[in-house]
């Protein structure tokens, strides 16, 4: 196993569960990719380093089991907020229905949309955590979600009359990072918002860092090993295995194989495309963020972006290579779910803007347009702040070799790479070279700490090394 990514320790997890012995082997000194947690402003205040709330992660199989090994969920009382200039902020509640009471005349829309498909979310789990392609396991229940997805999400936001429906969901499928007006560009906040729907937007008690300590402690409780500090650059530095699963960007997988993988996959490879990325601005707060909307305090996750015109040219912009003034800003106030990550009064808040591919714009520019986006909603603001910690697309390059230009979702989510995989072909896990597997978030589902992707391609190595089989 090369990484040790949630995929990578996933896939490792399932294999040695199958009673397989698996060595994993990491390039950094820590392992976790992006499920780690960081103390930049000193003891006792835990800052998520990537991956927060873990909507999709409670009907994962590759998690089943870990709270034996010291996982805790936590949900905050809201999910997820989105404050606009005017008026009291749109807030998404676990239930279709409290959200929908706070829609006023969309109210009705919301629920026709994720009412049906939220209370059957444990049996769509199954299709939507895998290869968009297949035969799906529930054809109906599957159409009737997957419809809309195909849709822009423009078009889909179109179905709300007011401006704070609107806002709700295209600030959601803006996590897709992806222009707003191309089709199936609803399909990942379509995903996000039905899961919540049914099992809210958690975050993991001690920091999403105890997300990995619990699947490392459960892979060595079975005689898995793990060595950090490895970067795996060539193919003599692996020890014979009769399986190796990639935890790596496609580019990577390339690099390493090279000619021993088939024409067709180096070309696929190749052609890989990676998308914008993130710039990070971590704050410790003194009280809180003094949000204009108190309600917005109690929420997990604040989406600020405005309204959905600004949201939709500034997601534009960023696919196109440009920064936008007004960077759309993903916020996370764990604490509020978790208070175990705060020192006393004083809390972590967590937030990054979307940023061009490759941005290098200067550090204290872009710092600005973050903490400026927040006090537009939040004014007094600054005076709270008692520590900054930066991360720029680059260094976060520079911290995990599997996002290239700062791309944190592991490569573009275009239709192309949202319908086919990283690969055109049957099982997009497989690179075409015998008993070599893609296992990474470039490989469906897609971004994510839920582990699929690993849990998914380990599945096909065990069926392919017919472990398990009678
Ligand atoms: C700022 C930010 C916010 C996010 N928010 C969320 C969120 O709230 N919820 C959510 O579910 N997801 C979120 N994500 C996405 C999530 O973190 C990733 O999708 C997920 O970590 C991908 O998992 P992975 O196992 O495929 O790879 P990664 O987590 O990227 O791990 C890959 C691992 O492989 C190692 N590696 C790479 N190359 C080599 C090599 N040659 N040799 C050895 N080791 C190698 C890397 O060092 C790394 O440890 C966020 C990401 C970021 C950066």
């Amino acid at each position: 196993m090369i990484g040790s990514g949630p995929n990578g320790l996933a896939a490792a997890l399932t294999l040695a569960r199958a009673g397989v012995a698996v060595t994993v082997l990491e390039a950094q000194d820590e392992i976790g990719g992006g499920t780690r947690t960081v103390q930049p402003f000193g003891e006792g205040i835990l800052v998520d380093h990537c991956a927060a709330f873990h909507p999709m992660a409670l009907q994962s199989p590759a998690l089943a089991g870990l709270e034996a090994y010291g996982l805790r969920w936590a949900w905050p009382e809201i999910d997820a907020a989105h404050p606009l200039d005017d008026g009291p902020a749109a807030l998404l509640h676990r239930s279709v229905a409290q959200t929908a009471a706070g829609l006023g005349a969309d109210g009705r829309r919301w629920k026709m949309l994720f009412g049906g498909p939220s209370r059957r979310y444990p049996e769509l789990a199954g299709d939507i955590l895998g290869p968009v392609v297949h035969v799906p396991r529930h054809p109906l229940l599957m159409g009737r979600f997957g419809a809309p997805t195909l849709l822009p999400a423009t078009l889909l936001a179109r179905l709300f009359r007011t401006e704070r429906a609107r806002a709700l969901f295209l600030g959601t499928t803006a996590h897709a990072m992806r222009p707003l007006t191309e089709v199936v560009s609803s399909a990942i906040g379509m995903g996000i918002l039905t899961a919540g729907h049914h099992d809210g937007w958690p975050v993991v008690v001690g920091g999403t860092q105890a997300l990995t300590d619990a699947m490392a402690a459960a892979l060595t409780d079975l005689g898995g090993k793990i060595e950090t500090g490895v970067p795996v650059t060539s193919l003599s530095q692996l020890p014979h295995a009769d399986a190796v699963l990639l935890n790596l960007a496609p580019q990577a997988a390339l690099a390493l194989y090279g000619d021993k993988l088939p024409a067709g996959t180096r070309r696929a490879y190749r052609r890989y495309r990676y998308g914008p990325g993130a710039f990070k601005v971590d704050l410790a707060v003194q009280g809180g963020v003094p949000w204009r909307d108190p309600e917005v305090g109690r929420a997990g996750t604040v989406h600020l972006g405005g309204g959905s015109a600004e949201i939709i040219a500034g997601e534009k912009a960023v696919a196109a290579g440009r920064m936008p003034e007004r960077p759309f800003v993903l916020l996370g106030q764990q604490y509020v779910a978790d208070p175990t990550r705060s020192r006393d009064d004083v809390h972590p808040v967590y937030a990054y803007a979307h940023v061009p591919a490759g941005y290098d714009g200067a550090a204290s520019d872009t710092t600005e347009a973050v903490i400026s986006q927040i006090e537009r909603f939040a004014p007094g603001l600054r005076e709270r702040i008692t520590g900054v910690h930066v991360t720029s697309p680059a260094q976060f390059a520079a911290g995990n070799a599997n996002y290239i230009g700062g791309d944190i979702l592991t490569g573009a989510k275009s239709p192309g790479a949202l319908l086919l995989g990283p690969r055109p072909g049957r099982n997009p896990y497989r690179t075409g070279a015998r008993g070599v597997y893609l296992c990474s978030a470039a490989a469906p589902p897609g971004p994510g700490a839920h582990g699929m992707a690993g849990y998914r391609a380990a599945q096909l190595a065990l069926r392919d090394l017919g472990v398990g089989r009678p």
